[in-house]
């Protein structure tokens, strides 16, 4: 490879050129570091697939509370809920939502799960990947194209702005994870590059603004249920680029509108838990019976 790949004009240019798919130019930018072989890459890849199967599995069987027992049963309600009833939106998003529960609530019991990009986001890309996989039998080596997939599209955002709450709002950890979903999802359902980098650049453009304010300081609320939501978004920016709906705004455009709004943000609402919903009447009440 001539250059190593840092924005998403780039990756499209090279992928066409190359006649190759985002994971394929991923594998190669990898292995240019000279760290790695694409079979070591490949190797934990699949390692952060299984992981993430396993902390699903745990967090489906699990009700156990988070040590402030402000969350950790909506899974099981979830579960229970579609057991005897059927959503409007069918059996992948339901099991998709289940298993973003599943996963997030796996992360404020402490337990193992892959963050990706963060802890607070760990819930999306596993979620819709795998539940879409399950739902249509696609090989683990496909999963793995897929998560690659995604981990491609973080990594270029990652180029522009850190990815935490902390610095860019929630937009740069559960929105990041929204893009690498729907890219990871794209991939699977046979998208080309630029649907698949459409599908990450509608799921961001969509998200942009959204705040950080974990209620007393803990990754819990509103982390556990923006899990779900952001997945169920990915799913909407697949389903646009599969319809080749374009965004108008170019993706690495639609980072730097990203980059700009984290920096306009409040740092009130970046991860301080001194406004929005960490300051609210309830959210202040919950804290106090917490430190009691
Ligand atoms: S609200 Fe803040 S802590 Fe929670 S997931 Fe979003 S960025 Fe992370």
């Amino acid at each position: 490879m001539k250059y190593p790949v840092t924005t998403f004009r780039q990756l499209y240019y090279t992928c066409k050129e190359q006649r190759k798919q985002i994971f394929e130019v991923a594998l190669e930018n990898e292995v240019d570091k000279g760290d790695y072989s694409e079979y070591q890459v490949r190797l934990q890849a699949a390692k952060s697939l299984n992981a993430m199967k396993e902390a699903i599995q745990e967090g489906l069987k699990s009700t156990e509370l988070s040590p402030s027992r402000m969350s950790g049963d909506d899974c099981d309600k979830l579960q229970r809920r579609y057991a005897n009833t059927r959503s409007i939106l069918g059996s992948t998003a339901e099991k998709i939502m289940i298993y973003a529960l599943a996963t997030s609530e796996q992360n404020l019991r402490m337990g193992t799960i892959v963050a990706c990009p963060t802890a607070g986001s760990c819930g999306i890309v596993p979620s819709v990947l795998i539940a879409y996989a399950e739902e249509n039998k696609i090989r683990e080596d496909d999963e793995i194209n897929a998560l690659i997939t995604a981990g491609e599209v973080g990594r270029i955002v990652s180029n522009k702005m850190a990815l935490a709450g902390a610095v860019g709002g929630c937009q740069a950890e559960c929105g990041v994870a929204s893009a690498m979903a729907a890219a990871a999802l794209t991939q699977m359902r046979g998208g080309t590059v630029k649907q698949v980098i459409n599908a990450a650049a509608l799921a961001l453009k969509n998200i942009l603004g959204l705040t950080c304010d974990p209620v007393c300081g803990l990754v819990e609320i509103p982390c556990v249920k923006r899990n779900p939501f952001l997945a169920i978004h990915a799913v909407t920016a697949s389903e646009l680029a599969m319809a080749d709906i374009m965004s108008k705004i170019p993706p690495d455009e639609i980072v730097d509108a990203m980059e700009q709004t984290g920096q306009l943000m409040s740092p009130l609402l970046k991860e301080s838990s001194k406004g929005g919903l960490a300051t609210t009447k309830t959210a202040l009440a919950l804290e106090k019976n917490i430190l009691k």
